[in-house]
């Protein structure tokens, strides 16, 4: 039997969850219902100095908000508990002591100025790159350069001691990425890094190795800013003694620019005022706030959607999908490697398309609620009208009710070109002659029944329908175009229509 495939995602609490990392968890998601596997969720909190207050909440919010739906770890429970790093501290020093025993790992005790002191005298002898490594370590204060007696003393003394990893000189070291393929690194290249920091905390790469061991990962997918780093992580699994059940790596590739040339920052979004958190933050610091897709008005439906494709496509021409249409197609090793340009307007695309296909009952009370906030008296039929009426024809569930403006203000201007063009003898006859016929109407005032009120008036009159509708539209509007006008006047209802008519017919003059 195979072993069952789990995946985790492991952010940070160190702000609010970027929407690279929302990509990440949902390809681990597809990835792990596609395969039957377990999608977990550990939260990586080693660096107390980067803890940030309502990070984690915040995570665990924009997962739900997406609809990822986490099997095992933070915020559900499972076998492989705690899922908070900060928590399992003690596993992570057993392994790092069980290193340094078996002479992969040592003791050092450099203060920050001699460390300092160092890169000074590699940076002068023009050294490739500043590293604690094979040749440096030898000059260095740590238990390879000190007598047994002299570390066991310092360490009993309470003398602040970190444990690094003992890079082997001359090794290989190879890994077969699901997207890049094979990555080889000479030992030679890799850093004696810190594993278990002088606060007896761990660092990022050997929690993150004892856990995913521990934890039963399958495979490792995460941004492709951890690609320098797998290197590392595959000397530790063999120090560790686990490389046989390595994960395996998917390092996905890294959001850039909307114009596409360099990674996508915070900036970008300033500028181009546009979100790149999932969910709006307040800074608990300074109480600056970060905008949200979910309050900036995407659905979650349109957000997975945009963020399924940045960085993956099915080969289809196919666009739209629903979560389990995106279970069903993904696939891991369809995905670039090449950057992928964060369109934001492809995501106001797909916000569009989800528009459309939400039932006017769901949108309506948002529209009830800003109509009533601008002093309107809107009821739920109404809101849901406007809803039929509008939402073809917005980005944004918000959007309608400012497209709803003509239909809530009676025209205060009329415009000057379809004026000059279209109102005319007929168009002030037509449009008499539809107020009558309106003020004589009784029985429901609904769309299907105007506009046979309105053909009838026209047939009587004589006047062909065709040739007027714009100057109506100006009447009723104050523009020559817009939506549906008959659904319109059942919105705004027979008394405002008549009186719209009206006050047309007294305030637009006919140009001779
Ligand atoms: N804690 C790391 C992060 O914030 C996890 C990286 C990984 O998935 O290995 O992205």
């Amino acid at each position: 039997m195979s072993t069952p495939i789990r995946v985790r995602f492991a952010p940070s609490p160190t702000g609010p969850l970027h929407i690279g990392g929302v990509r990440t968890a949902l390809y681990n998601y597809l990835f792990a219902r596609k395969m039957g596997g377990k999608m977990l969720l550990r939260i990586e909190d080693t660096d107390q100095n980067r803890f940030v207050p309502g990070a984690e909440e915040y995570i665990l919010e924009a997962l739900r908000w997406v609809g990822i739906d986490i099997d095992e770890g933070q915020g559900v429970g499972g076998p492989h508990g705690p899922y908070r790093q900060s928590e399992r501290r003690e596993i992570y020093q057993k392994e790092a002591q069980r290193l340094v025993d078996e002479g992969k790992a040592y003791y050092a005790f450099d203060t920050a100025e001699e460390l300092d002191a160092m890169r000074k005298r590699l940076e002068e002898a023009n050294a490739p790159a500043a590293q604690y490594n094979a040749i440096t370590r030898m000059k260095m204060r740590n238990s390879l350069t000190m007598s047994a007696d002299d570390v066991r003393a310092r360490i009993d003394a309470g003398e602040p001691y970190v444990i690094r990893l003992k890079t082997p000189r001359k090794e290989e070291v190879r890994l077969n990425d699901l997207i890049r393929g094979w990555v080889n690194v000479h030992s030679s290249a890799i850093d004696d890094k810190i594993l278990l920091k002088s606060d007896g905390l761990p660092t990022y790469h050997l929690a993150n190795i004892v856990d995913d061991h521990l934890m039963g990962i399958t495979h490792v997918i995460r941004g492709e800013e951890w690609l320098p780093s797998a290197p590392l992580h595959v000397l530790l699994y063999r120090y560790l003694g686990w490389e046989d059940t390595m994960p395996q790596f998917a390092h996905l590739p890294l959001l850039l620019k909307p114009e596409g040339n360099g990674k996508l920052s915070k900036r970008d979004a300033d500028l181009g005022g546009f979100p790149i958190f999932p969910l709006q933050w307040t800074d608990p610091t300074t109480g600056q706030v970060a905008r949200g897709f979910r309050e900036d008005g995407y659905l979650p439906e349109a957000t997975v959607n945009f963020l399924a494709l940045l960085g993956w496509n099915p080969g289809t021409e196919q666009e739209l999908f629903t979560m389990d249409e995106l279970i069903a197609s993904f696939d891991i090793a369809q995905v670039h490697k090449a950057g992928a340009r964060f369109d934001i307007q492809k995501a106001q695309w797909f916000n569009h398309q989800y528009i459309r296909q939400h039932s006017d009952a769901d949108l309506a009370p948002t529209v009830q609620q800003q109509a009533e906030a601008a002093g309107f008296s809107c009821s739920i039929e109404k809101a849901e009208k406007l809803v039929a009426l509008l939402k073809g024809r917005v980005n944004f569930a918000h959007e309608i009710f400012t497209e709803a403006g003509t239909i809530f203000n009676a025209p205060t201007m009329y415009d000057e070109a379809i004026a000059t063009a279209k109102w005319n003898d007929d168009a002030v006859r037509a449009v008499t002659v539809f107020r009558d016929a309106l003020q004589s109407f009784d029985g429901d005032f609904l769309a299907e029944t105007i506009k046979h009120t309105l053909s009838d008036a026209m047939q009587q009159a004589g006047i062909k329908q065709g040739k007027i509708m714009q100057a109506m539209r100006l009447a009723l509007t104050g523009s020559g175009a817009g939506p549906d006008l008959m659904l319109t006047m059942e919105i705004i209802g027979k008394d405002e229509t008549i009186g719209r008519l009206e006050r047309a017919l007294e305030t637009l003059k006919i140009n001779v």
